[in-house]
């Protein structure tokens, strides 16, 4: 009997038991235990810390078999459990712009920085293919694609590879959009905005932001232990990650960037 799949090519599972599923935080439903849920977990708490709340309500949705919506035939990705649903009630399939612009582009960036492409919005499904599908997330890759990044979230060496996957090209667009996140180690800070940002904690928030490097626009782990600062005392998430909710904060402080 062949094994059935789902429309990117994950097998269907039937029975979710412990051992192939597994819950993740936020997610009302099971994902598929590994690596996807790795890289599921990475993202709902991306989202749940610099896009919007995740943790309210009961519309965050897991695996279900089921067709494809809209379609007699063939597997929707949630019956291979490597699709989720992400406040559901907020961001119903068939409408666009329920994400505000700087939402969209917050996911967008971390599904394409941090997730590498293996994940895909179903906001950004082309309109000939689907509804537009605000809150639905799937994997979008193959198991090895998945393994690599999730192996790059949990901290470990990637594993070795044939030497068929190239190593990862950064992209060469400008990172100028004031939604773009700054970390420590992003390849893609902004001097520009990281000198604001130094610049600001220091007039801000003197007493604790003396460390935070005196403007010379390099995000390293003195100003990654004042933003976490700062976000302690604002009570947000403190990840050191300054994204669309660590910026709003800022600004009420007079630190635009
Ligand atoms: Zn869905």
């Amino acid at each position: 009997m062949a094994t059935a799949i789902s429309q990117n090519g994950w097998s269907v599972i039937f029975t979710a038991t412990d051992k192939n599923t597994t819950k993740i935080p936020h997610i009302v439903g099971r994902v598929r235990a590994g690596d996807v849920a790795t890289i599921f977990t990475a993202l709902v708490n991306f989202i749940h810390a610099h896009v919007e709340d995740v943790s309210k309500g009961a519309d965050d949705w897991g695996g279900n078999v089921r067709p494809i919506r809209g379609k007699t035939t063939g597997y929707s990705n949630h019956a291979s459990y490597t699709a989720i649903d992400i406040n559901a009630l907020q961001h119903p399939r068939g409408v666009e712009g329920t994400w505000t612009p700087a939402q969209a582009s917050a996911i967008r960036q971390f599904l394409k920085d941090t997730l590498e492409g293996v994940v895909r919005f179903g906001e950004d499904y082309s309109r000939k293919l689907s509804l537009v599908d605000g809150m639905h997330f799937e994997i979008n890759a193959n198991a090895a694609a998945v393994a690599r990044v999730a192996a790059k979230l949990r901290g470990e060496k990637a594993p070795s590879t044939t030497g068929k996957t190239p190593a990862k090209t950064p992209a060469i667009t400008a990172a100028t959009g004031s939604t773009t996140l700054l970390y420590q180690g992003n390849p893609k800070n902004s001097a520009a905005r990281v000198r604001k940002l130094q610049a600001g904690l220091n007039r801000a928030f003197p007493a604790y932001s003396k460390f935070a490097g005196g403007g010379d626009g390099k995000f390293g782990p003195y100003a990654a232990q004042v933003v976490k600062e700062f976000q302690r005392r604002s009570g947000l998430k403190p990840d050191g990650v300054v994204g669309p909710t660590t910026i709003k904060g800022l600004r009420k402080h007079g630190i635009n960037l």
